[in-house]
C-alpha cells in the first residue's frame, strides 16, 4: 500500500478520575488500537508523568505505520482549550501546567487539550449528534455530572473555562445529600458514580435487610448492581428513583435554559439502559416540546466516548490552526 493511501491517524489520551486510556483514530472516528493504563488520585507533576509513560509504552509498540497527525488529549479538571494550560484537576490540586507544550516538544507533533467532557462533546460533533444539528446538549454521567453545551455551532467554554458544571446544581428532590463543592443538594451528590456510593451509604443505616454490596474499603458501590436490585431491594429502589428524578429535573433546567434540539446522554452510568428508561418517564412533554431530536443515549459508544473525544481534540485543533 502507498503512505498516500493510509488515513491520517490521530493519537488520544483520555484521562478520567479512575483511568488513562491512550488510543489512535482514523479521520472517520474509528478507533485502530487503544489501551488502558491503570490510574488513581494524582496531582498534575503525577499525571504528565503518566501520560508520558503510557505514551511512551503505547508508541513502542505501534505497528509501522504513518506518524499521527496531531495528539489530543481530553483530561480531568479545568483546562483552556485555546492555549493548552490545564489550569487544575480540583481546587486542591492547581498547578498550572503547559501540557500541550510540553508534549509537543517530547513527541515531536501538534498536541491539543481540552477538560474530559468537552472532548466527548467535541466527539458528537465530529461523528454524532454535531452532524445533524447546531443546537445539543452532551449530558455526562460518570464518575461526576457535567455537560457540553453546544449553542448556534459553538462549544460553549465560559470566562474561566468552567462552563458545563451543571452537576453542580440543586436536584429538586426531598433527599439530599451534602456535595464536595460545598452545595447541600447537588444532582452529581445523588446521580453520578461517585454520589449513588455516597448515597448508598448515607441510607443503608435505614435498609438493614438490604442485599447490595457496601464495600468496606474505598471500592465504590456497583451502580449496576443497585440497577439491578431495582425490583427487589428498596434501598437500591430508592437510590434509582432519586437518581433518575435528579437527572430528569436537570434535563429539563438545561432544556429551558438552552433551547437544544436534542439531549444526548454518554458517561458509564448511562452505558446502563435501566436508569435511562427511568429518567425518560419523568420528563415532562410539554417542557420537553421543542427537543424535536429526543433526550437519547449516544450513538457513540459510551465506554470509549472520552477516548473518542480526545482524538477529536486533535482533529478539532488542526481545522483551527
Ligand atoms: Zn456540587
Amino acid at each position: 500500500m502507498r503512505e498516500t493511501d493510509l488515513k491520517k491517524t490521530y493519537l488520544g489520551v483520555d484521562l478520567g478520575g479512575t483511568k488513562l486510556m491512550v488510543g489512535e483514530m482514523d479521520e472517520n472516528g474509528e478507533l485502530l488500537r487503544y489501551k488502558r493504563y491503570p490510574s488513581g488520585p494524582l496531582d498534575q507533576r503525577e499525571a504528565l508523568e503518566l501520560i508520558k509513560r503510557s505514551l511512551d509504552d503505547f508508541l513502542a509498540d505501534r505497528p509501522d505505520m504513518p506518524d499521527p497527525a496531531a495528539m489530543g488529549l481530553g483530561l480531568v479538571g479545568r483546562i483552556d482549550g485555546r492555549t493548552g494550560l490545564w489550569l487544575e484537576i480540583d481546587h486542591d490540586r492547581a498547578k498550572p501546567t503547559p501540557v500541550t507544550e510540553i508534549l509537543k516538544e517530547t513527541y515531536g507533533m501538534p498536541c491539543f487539550a481540552d477538560n474530559d467532557v468537552r472532548s466527548a462533546a467535541k466527539a458528537e460533533m465530529l461523528f454524532g449528534q454535531g452532524k445533524s444539528s447546531e443546537n445539543w446538549i452532551y449530558l455526562n454521567v460518570g464518575t461526576g455530572v457535567a455537560a457540553g453545551i453546544v449553542s448556534n455551532g459553538k462549544l460553549v467554554t465560559g470566562g474561566h473555562c468552567n462552563a458545563g458544571e451543571v452537576g453542580h446544581s440543586a436536584s429538586g428532590i426531598e433527599f439530599r445529600a451534602p456535595c464536595v463543592c460545598g452545595r447541600p443538594d447537588c444532582v452529581e451528590s445523588v446521580a453520578s458514580g461517585l454520589g449513588l456510593d455516597l448515597c448508598a451509604r448515607l441510607l443503608a443505616p435505614q435498609y438493614p435487610d438490604t442485599g447490595l454490596a457496601i464495600p468496606a474499603d474505598h471500592t465504590r458501590v456497583s451502580a449496576s448492581e443497585i440497577f439491578s436490585l431495582y425490583e427487589t431491594d428498596p434501598l437500591c429502589k430508592i437510590l434509582t428513583d432519586n437518581a433518575a428524578q435528579a437527572l430528569a429535573n436537570l434535563i429539563m433546567n438545561l432544556v429551558r435554559f438552552c433551547d437544544p434540539e436534542t439531549v444526548v446522554l454518554g458517561g458509564g452510568i448511562m452505558s446502563d439502559d435501566f436508569l435511562y428508561r427511568r429518567i425518560l418517564e419523568r420528563l415532562d412533554p410539554y417542557t420537553t416540546r421543542y427537543v424535536t431530536g429526543g433526550v437519547v443515549r449516544t450513538g457513540l459508544d459510551p465506554r470509549k466516548i472520552g477516548l473518542l473525544g480526545a482524538c477529536s481534540n486533535a482533529i478539532k485543533g488542526m481545522e483551527e490552526i
